[in-house]
C-alpha cells in the first residue's frame, strides 16, 4: 500500500482516482496532476525521529511521501541523499555569508533526473510495463536508460536529429533503443507519444507524468533534514520546464504540513536570458507565451515549458521571486565553482549560482541571507559548453621549453 490518495488537475481542479494513467481527461495534455497524500494517516507513521533513525541513505528512505508501493521493487543504483557543502570562499564571490551547494551531480547517472527516472521505472514495473520510453537528449533520457537498466526494464528513447553525439552515445552504453527521429524535438516528443498509446509502454515525459515531480521533490525533503530541519533563507532552483522547481517547493510545504520545520524557504526561479518564457510569465501575470530557446544552458533551454504554472505557483507561494542570467553570467559561475568550490557544475546548475550573486546585486537577496543552490547536474555531461567557459592548457615541450613561462604566467612561480 502507500499513502496516495487521490490526483488533482492544476488547471480545472478536478479529483481522480489513481486508475486516470497521466494527464486529466478534460483538460488533456495540458491537464498536468498533482498527485495528493493522506497527510494525517503519514504524520502518524512518520516522525523526525523514526526518519533520523532510518540507515538508508538514498531517496527511498521518504517512502511514506513517495507514489511507490511498500513491496516495491526498487532500482539497485542508490538515488539522492547527495552532499550538502558550505562553501565559503564561492559564497564570498558571489557577495554572500552563508552558501550551501546541494551537489544532485553526484547520482548514478550524474543529474537531479535520477529522483523522477527512478519512481518512473518503479511505477512501469508496478504496471508490468516491462517496456519504457521517453523523448529527450539530455539528462532525463540518459538516467532513465541507466534507471531501466538497473531495474532490468527496456528503455526506448526518441532524439531529435541534432542530439549531439556524446549524448546519444551515453544511451546506447545504457543498452537503451534510440530512435533518431528525423526532426526536431516537438516532432520526436509526438511519436514517443504515440509510440506508447500503440504499445502500451510506460511514458516518462515529465510533461504529462504526475509522478516524476513527487520523485524530485526529494531533494527538497533531503535539504530539510541535512540542515537539520533549519531550512535556508532563500533556495536557488533553474527552471526549464518547471517541474523541478514546482517539486523542490512541494517538499518544503509537506514538510510544513508534517510540522518537521517551522519555516518555508523563499524560492529564487532562475531562468537563461534566452529562454525565459517562466520568469516573463511570472512577473506578467499573464499566461505563458512560447519562445524559441537560445542559451548554452540546454538543460534549461526550454521553450514551450509545459509546467510553468506549477513553477509560477510555488515561486509566488514561497514568497521568492524570478530573475534571469545570460550565458556569459553563467560561464563565470562554471569558473568560479569549479575554481572556489571543487564542483564541476553544469551550465543549467551555475545559472542558479550566477543568479544569486545578481539577486545580492541588485538588493533582491540580503548579503547576510543563508542561502542554497541546487547543482542540478554535472558539467562533464555538456563539455562543450565547459570548454567554452575556460582558456586551454598551455602547450609545453617535453624538454621543459614554455614550462617556465606558464608558470609564471599563473603566477606559481615568480
Ligand atoms: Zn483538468
Amino acid at each position: 500500500m502507500n499513502f496516495v490518495r487521490r490526483l488533482q488537475c492544476v488547471q480545472c481542479g478536478a479529483i481522480y482516482s489513481t486508475r486516470v494513467p497521466y494527464t486529466c481527461p478534460t483538460c488533456g495534455v495540458t491537464g498536468i496532476l498533482d498527485v495528493q497524500y493522506d497527510y494525517t494517516a503519514i504524520a502518524r507513521q512518520l516522525t523526525r525521529r523514526r526518519l533520523e533513525a532510518r540507515s538508508e541513505k538514498n531517496h527511498w528512505r521518504y517512502r511514506e511521501l513517495l507514489p511507490i508501493s511498500d513491496r516495491a521493487v526498487l532500482p539497485a543504483l542508490s538515488v539522492g541523499w547527495t552532499p550538502i557543502t558550505l562553501t565559503p570562499p564561492l559564497a564570498q564571490e558571489l557577495g554572500l555569508k552563508t552558501l550551501y551547494l546541494k551537489d544532485d551531480g553526484r547520482n548514478p547517472t550524474g543529474s537531479l533526473k535520477d529522483r523522477a527516472s527512478s519512481v518512473a521505472v518503479v511505477k512501469a514495473r508496478e504496471k508490468r510495463c516491462h517496456i519504457i520510453a521517453c523523448a529527450s537528449t539530455g539528462n532525463a533520457a540518459s538516467s532513465l536508460a541507466g534507471m531501466a537498466a538497473s531495474l532490468g526494464l527496456k528503455s526506448v528513447i526518441f532524439v531529435p536529429e541534432r542530439a549531439p553525439e556524446p549524448k546519444v552515445t551515453q544511451l546506447l552504453v545504457f543498452g537503451a533503443t534510440v530512435l533518431r527521429v528525423r526532426g526536431g524535438y516537438d516532432q520526436a516528443y509526438e511519436l514517443c507519444q504515440k509510440a506508447c498509446e500503440q504499445w502500451g509502454w510506460y511514458n516518462r515525459n515529465c510533461a504529462i507524468n504526475p509522478y516524476l515531480v513527487e520523485g524530485k521533490k526529494t531533494v527538497g525533503l533531503e535539504i530539510c533534514e541535512q540542515l537539520d530541519w533549519d531550512v535556508p533563507d532563500w533556495v536557488a532552483v533553474s527552471v526549464g520546464d518547471g517541474c523541478t522547481i514546482a517539486g523542490t517547493w512541494k517538499a518544503f510545504r509537506e514538510m510544513k504540513l508534517l510540522g518537521f520545520i517551522r519555516r518555508t524557504p523563499k524560492m529564487l526561479g532562475v531562468q537563461a536570458e534566452g529562454a525565459a518564457p517562466v520568469t516573463e510569465a511570472f512577473h506578467s501575470g499573464k499566461a505563458l507565451r512560447p519562445v524559441t530557446p537560445q542559451t548554452l544552458a540546454d538543460s534549461i533551454a526550454v521553450g514551450v515549458p509545459r509546467n510553468w504554472k506549477k513553477a509560477v505557483l510555488a515561486v509566488q507561494e514561497s514568497g521568492g521571486t524570478m530573475l534571469n542570467v545570460n550565458d556569459a553570467e553563467i560561464l563565470e559561475a562554471m569558473r568560479s565553482a569549479g575554481r572556489l568550490a571543487g564542483i564541476f557544475a553544469e551550465p543549467a546548475a551555475a545559472a542558479a549560482l550566477a543568479a544569486l550573486h545578481r539577486a545580492v546585486r541588485e538588493k533582491l537577496i540580503s548579503p547576510r541571507a543563508r542561502t542554497l543552490a541546487v547543482i542540478t547536474g554535472n558539467g562533464l555531461k555538456d563539455i562543450r559548453a565547459a570548454q567554452s567557459a575556460v582558456s586551454g592548457p598551455f602547450e609545453v615541450a617535453p624538454d621543459g621549453t614554455g614550462l617556465e613561462e606558464a608558470l609564471r604566467q599563473r603566477g606559481l612561480i615568480g
